[in-house]
């Protein structure tokens, strides 16, 4: 048994196999080959196994309602049954008698320089899918197991790093925990992990490697802690811890449908942090009062072009029916620094954490920004919604966004709903009396909010020591906050990482913070503590 350390990003504990997840490898040379017959024969094996592939992950995003998605999984099976290009690649194969990768590869090349040569803007954009195509055999010819491919069964996903965009489009009944060599307890993979309830620990170091693919581990969350090929002993505890976690989850069952107020009758709400539609189901099985904050960016990073105003629309409108009343917090778009979409074409940045990022991008492109709003309003119309800025630095950011949202607003005749905003810079805190008279809520990101105010890079692991988030005035930014929301008579929560910290909810109601937005998994366990305590 081999015991690795790590950093905390997800408590919870599992048991089960290991599927380390490779990179693709780079270089594809030519090697010449003997029998072609049987070259031929092993690309048309791989292109059976892309296709299954391919028609696995439509079922899923069909699952997942992440339409646009599901309908590229099926212009990839088109691709890949397209003679030419099949032609193309057996062509080559059997006349320059070379290995079926170096063949793709050529195939590719030919194929998306075709794409990109043409006029129109929608074709040349098919070059980016002859490359996902091509990268999707390659992986299959190398014995690559592609990062967005499922398990059979749920295993513990390891890998070098995942990114928030990679992150989100393993499909969540598969996975028992996630573990990754690098990482921080901060980045969007291990908020992802939290959201889900799935246990996780990052920054394991070079201990963890491809070599532990397919070994027996236990992960375990709160401790930060994976044990290789455990003995009989360690799993026997730890199952048996396993089993005590869920008859206390079990236990907390019984606050389903209770207040969360203290004992000496202060009320708090407890809402949910959300980042795909598929979350909902554990937002309403935790009893959350609401969403306080449904990250819509994942939305726009499981897709592979920019999502449509249908394609969001149906996605918010699943959410918001389902909650049934209970406020929905759409985040507009907060792609930028980690949450990365390719077709966004974002310019390097040399400090992209505080580059052209969420309000920004709307503010400067704001056809993006229109059609998201378009689609959020549409959605208001089916429950209770409201609309929330991220990243907001100065009032006439504010003021602008107000402005774009009333036009679009108008033009589709839809009601007023509340706009609120994130306060997660230091300058939003500074101003919020100023931003409160504009603004129908607050919403503290905790989580940007230490970043910014700490100078600590939320992404790097090496500064996990430094990042002090009970350090005095993150909580002085927050008090600040909530002063000035309350006196101008508008509610302001937390809905960083920070709101699920029971070692502050009692500062926190102290303060006068009206709610906070936590992972759904997190919700009964706090409203427990709340309904224990005492403020005064
Ligand atoms: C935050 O910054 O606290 C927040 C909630 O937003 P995100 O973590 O998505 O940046
Ligand atoms: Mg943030």
């Amino acid at each position: 048994m081999k015991t690795i350390s790590g950093q905390k990003a997800s408590a919870g504990i599992a048991l089960g196999k290991i599927n380390y997840l490779r990179r693709r490898k780079k270089d594809i040379s030519a090697k010449s080959i003997d029998d072609v017959q049987k070259e031929i024969q092993r690309f048309e094996e791989a292109v059976k196994e892309a296709v299954k592939q391919l028609e696995e992950l439509h079922r899923i995003a069909l699952e997942k309602m992440v339409s646009g998605e599901a309908e590229l999984f099926e212009v990839h099976s088109m691709m890949l049954t397209d003679l030419d290009y099949r032609d193309s690649v057996t062509n080559i194969i059997t006349k320059e008698k070379t290995n079926a990768e170096y063949a793709v590869s050529i195939t590719q090349d030919i194929f998306s320089q075709m794409f990109l040569d043409m006029d129109s803007d929608y074709m040349k954009a098919r070059a980016a899918d002859v490359r996902d195509v091509s990268g999707r055999l390659l992986d299959i010819l190398q014995g690559n197991s592609p990062v967005l491919i499922s398990a059979e069964k749920p295993v513990i996903i390891a890998a070098d790093d995942l990114s928030p965009g990679e992150t989100v489009q393993l499909d969540r009944n598969l996975i028992l925990a996630l573990i990754t060599s690098g990482g921080s307890s901060n980045s969007h993979t291990a908020i992802f992990a939290r959201n889900m309830g799935i246990p996780a620990v990052v920054a394991l170091g070079q201990e963890l490697n491809e070599g532990c693919d397919g070994k027996e581990a236990i992960v375990a969350g709160e401790e930060a802690v994976v044990y290789l090929e455990p003995d009989r002993v360690t799993a026997e505890t730890w199952a048996a811890r396993q089993d005590a976690d869920k008859i206390q989850k079990t236990a907390l069952a019984g606050l389903i449908g209770l207040p969360s107020i203290t004992l000496d009758n202060r009320e708090i709400k407890l809402f949910a942090n959300i980042g795909s539609p598929a979350d909902v189901d554990s937002v309403l099985a935790n009893d959350a009062q609401g969403i306080g904050l449904f990250r819509s960016e994942f939305i726009y990073m499981e897709s592979r072009g920019f999502p449509t105003e249908e394609q969001q629309y149906a996605a918010y409108k699943k959410v918001v029916e389902k909650m049934q009343g209970r406020q929905v917090i759409i985040r507009t778009l907060d792609i930028g620094a980690d949450k990365q979409a390719d077709y966004f074409k974002l310019p390097h940045e040399e400090n992209p954490a505080m580059g052209l990022r969420a309000l920004r991008i709307c503010l400067t492109r704001p056809e993006i920004f229109i059609t998201q709003l378009r689609a959020i309003y549409r959605a208001s119309a089916h429950g209770n919604v409201a609309i929330m800025l991220p990243m907001v630095a100065s009032l006439w950011e504010l003021l602008e966004a107000k402005e774009i949202a009333a036009r679009v607003r108008c033009e589709l005749k839809a009601e007023k709903i509340p706009l609120g905003i994130m306060i997660e810079t230091p300058a939003a805190a500074l101003i919020s009396d100023e931003l409160a008279k504009e603004a129908d809520f607050f919403s503290i990101g905790t989580n940007d909010l230490t970043q910014y105010t700490l100078a600590v890079d939320r992404q790097n692991s090496a500064l996990e020591r430094f990042t002090d988030v009970h350090h005095p005035a993150l909580l002085k930014l927050i008090e600040l906050t909530a002063k000035n929301a309350h006196e101008a008579g508008i509610p302001a929560s937390i809905c960083g990482e920070l709101g699920a910290d029971t070692e502050l909810t009692r500062a926190f109601i102290q303060m006068g913070i009206h709610g906070l937005s936590v992972p759904p998994p997190a919700i009964l366990p706090i409203r427990k503590h709340i309904r224990e305590m005492r403020v005064d």
